[in-house]
């Protein structure tokens, strides 16, 4: 199988992002991983660290490979990444269960301090497993993916709250990461009435230029195509949706409710959930692909 490496620096080198998204649950993973099928595109699939716990950690990853060994012909893959995790004994243990990446996340912690337990963290994986990879994150753009009525409390939004390219460099060098999601403009969550901020566009190329690894945008949901478009062409061969795709999960509930008053077969009620979350994900993956 090609590595996830391989796989973001094919994107990379064709002008394309490579889409992630977070799952839940088993609805969730069918839907995304579907629309991998359907498209033949490689798709990496993330858990928090709630996600994990409720999906199970060994869990996720097995059923991973079950879909990628059913579907080993057909070009699309499905990769796992262990999202933002915020201690070492949550790295170390997807690290074990054989993720193919994982986020330290210590963009709310102080710059020094977030080098120094960033690069602990890069040695921690990389003892257990050599080949996996390690994103780091820089400049804080809130926790949640929920529907937000206001900016996260102390996200970095403002260009001069933005990580430069000299910290973005500083922090690769020192911690060795091979992926880095900088703050730039973006938040997590989404609005519920409103587009997201755009996005600092100009920061994302120095940044790229300063770091020269793959970069990567959290916080996909809300964001408009063209800022999408624009930031792939400046250096960024990653993106993370959340939000979007449990709005469609409750969205999809209800209406399937609604329409199956008596119905009590779940496998009769969740299709039209998985529809909803399926045209999610194709339309981001259009735009990622730069179709
Ligand atoms: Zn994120």
């Amino acid at each position: 199988m090609e590595s996830l490496l391989r796989v973001i620096k094919n994107a990379e080198r064709k002008g394309v992002a490579v889409g992630h998204f977070n799952v839940s649950n088993l609805e969730m993973l069918k839907a995304v991983s579907s629309v991998g099928r359907k498209l033949k595109l490689p798709i990496v699939i993330g858990v928090s660290e709630g996600e994990r716990d409720y999906l199970g950690v060994n869990q996720v990853r097995d059923l991973i490979d079950s879909y990628n060994s059913e579907h080993f012909e057909s070009g699309y893959r499905l990769y796992l990444n262990a999202d933002h995790t915020y201690s070492l004994e949550k790295i170390k243990e997807a690290a074990r269960a054989g993720f193919d990446a994982v986020i330290f996340d210590g963009a709310g912690l102080p710059f020094e301090e977030n080098i120094r337990r960033t690069k602990e963290a890069v040695r921690a994986a990389k003892k257990i497993n050599k080949e996996i990879l390690v994103e780091g994150e820089l400049g804080y753009i809130g926790r949640s993916s929920k529907l937000l009525d206001k900016l996260p409390k102390g996200a970095a939004i403002k260009t001069k709250d933005l990580p430069t390219a000299e910290q973005a460099f500083r922090f690769v060098k020192e911690t060795q990461v091979d992926m880095l999601a900088p703050a730039v403009g973006n938040i997590h969550g989404m609005f519920a009435k409103a587009r997201n901020p755009k996005l600092d566009i100009e920061r994302i190329k120095e940044i790229k230029n300063a770091v020269k690894i793959p970069l990567v945008l959290h916080g996909g949901s809300g964001v408009s195509d063209k800022d999408f478009r624009a930031a792939i062409k400046a250096g960024i061969s990653l993106i993370h949706v959340s939000t979007e795709l449990r709005v469609a999960w409750r969205t999809g509930l209800e209406k399937s409710f609604r329409k199956n008053k008596n119905e009590i077969a779940p496998y009769k009620i969740m299709p039209g959930v998985l529809k909803e979350i399926e045209k999610v994900v194709e339309r981001r993956m259009v735009i990622f692909r730069g179709r």
